[in-house]
């Protein structure tokens, strides 16, 4: 009798009872819940498209939160998860292992740079940056030696755990907590002018630094700020002569989102530390990975327990999300996902030369299959900048999620975006643009 009940209830709900349903009990990330707009409610999703209980599809071309590489609900994934679920769904990981794993951690470290040894799992991109300065701070610590320093750059975000909030950019999202926050030296991003500062800077701080931790080539949250490969390899040759760790956040430019598998692909520098989530399990999952060398890992192992890594999480290497994690690193190395990769890389790369003429546009960029461009806009660059919610509702009406980060206007589509689909996207972008030329 219930059950009808219940079944009754869901056939009849609307989209504004469902919206006035959420607000009554659900609070949204990053969201101002009193001016928010109204929330779309998504019954399904199926490659590209997401589509809302009244029938209309969006094409979600920021991969929801950068996470999606194969599309929604992509049925290779379903399936191996569905396999896993009926199998083993989850175990303890102290004391206990199991072959996704151990199979995910083999596979994984065959792509990363070959310092990279040892796999520790957790659950999302922020757990994999905490558990990757743990890693550092305690290798001092083992060592008798005190770190209390970090470097990190300006404009950096790196999560929204104490420790993440910690490494990011100051700005008025970590404000709150400044003075619960510890000590991190925030540095400019490399380029050839800088570098010999950089040097002097890391070097008087290197005996007090316990490591550097960096999003490589692109800062995302920040905007999609993009930087060079020979910079960067410079910067983190100093931080190797100064015996300086390196953590490198490949949370979100992993997994092919650069043009490469990885950012380390475009680098001959190696890290010490990787972080990975987002892409790690095509977005079906949530799960976070740290990956590190020998030479930290063995400074864990000592007949002192004191010594030991004090860190998990419930859901440690959860089988699904490491099923999901394999299926979806299948998809990637197969041969048509790569050409889509280098397919969407180089239609970014034509129509950023599109945009470079518009006048309303500045700063046209792109590494693989991110691109982005600022709106000119009078009050300069901000998450504040109103236009940006402008020009979300705009692209929501004509089908499309973008999720401007103030002016910066950006795609991170999924890899399985068509050519069609995308000059789409562009034809629409270039509407736009014009629609809004008066506006700044
Ligand atoms: C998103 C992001 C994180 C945080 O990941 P969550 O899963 O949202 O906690 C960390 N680092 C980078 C570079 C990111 O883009």
């Amino acid at each position: 009798m219930l059950l009808e009940n219940n079944e009754l209830e869901m056939n009849t709900t609307t989209q504004a009872n469902l919206q006035q349903r959420d607000r009554a009990v659900n609070w949204h990330p990053y969201t101002q819940m009193k001016t928010a707009d109204e929330i779309i409610p998504i019954v399904k999703g199926q490659g590209l498209y997401l589509y809302d209980n009244e029938g209309k599809k969006y094409m979600d071309v920021v991969s929801s939160w950068w996470v999606t590489l194969h599309g929604h609900a992509h049925p290779y994934i379903a399936q191996r998860v569905f396999e896993q679920l009926n199998t083993l769904e989850q175990v303890i990981f102290a004391g206990f292992t199991h072959e996704p794993a151990v199979l995910l951690s083999e596979n994984l470290l065959k792509l990363l740079p070959e310092n990279q040894e040892k796999v520790f799992y957790s659950d999302n991109g922020s757990t994999a940056v905490e558990v990757a300065l743990k890693m550092c701070i305690q290798y001092a610590h083992n060592q008798g030696v005190k770190k209390t320093k970090i470097l990190a750059f300006k404009n950096a975000y790196h999560g929204d755990t104490f420790g993440a909030m910690s490494v990011s950019g100051k700005s008025f999202w970590t404000k709150p907590f400044e003075n619960m926050l510890f000590e991190v030296v925030f540095i400019d991003t490399p380029n050839p002018e800088n570098l010999e500062s950089l040097r002097l800077q890391i070097k008087n701080l290197a005996d007090e630094v316990a490591c550097f931790i960096y999003e490589p080539l692109v800062q995302g949250a920040a905007g999609m700020l993009m930087y060079d490969v020979e910079d960067l390899n410079s910067l983190m040759q100093i931080c190797r002569e100064e015996k300086v760790f390196m953590i490198q956040d490949e949370v979100f430019t992993g997994f092919g989102r650069t043009g490469k598998l990885f950012t380390a692909d475009y680098l001959t520098e190696k890290p010490d530390i990787m972080c990975f989530s987002k892409g790690l399990t095509g977005g079906t999952m949530p799960m976070g990975i740290t990956t590190c060398s020998n030479d930290i890992y063995n400074a864990f192992l000592s007949d002192d327990r004191h010594k030991t890594l004090f860190h998990g999480h419930s859901f440690t290497a959860n089988p699904l999300a490491c099923a999901a994690a394999l299926a979806s690193m299948e998809l990637l190395l197969k041969e048509e996902t790569q050409m889509n990769i280098s397919r969407i890389s180089r239609q970014h790369s034509e129509f950023v030369r599109k945009l470079t003429v518009v006048p309303q546009v500045e700063n046209a960029r792109h590494i693989g299959t991110i691109l982005a461009f600022d709106f000119k806009a009078g009050s300069g660059t901000s998450y504040f900048n109103e236009i940006g919610k402008k020009l979300y509702q705009e692209f929501l009406k004509r089908g499309m999620i973008m999720r401007p980060l103030g002016n910066v206007i950006y795609l991170v589509p999924p890899y399985c975006i068509t050519s069609e689909e995308l000059d789409f996207v562009y034809q629409n972008i270039l509407e736009v643009l014009e629609q809004f030329k008066n506006e700044y």
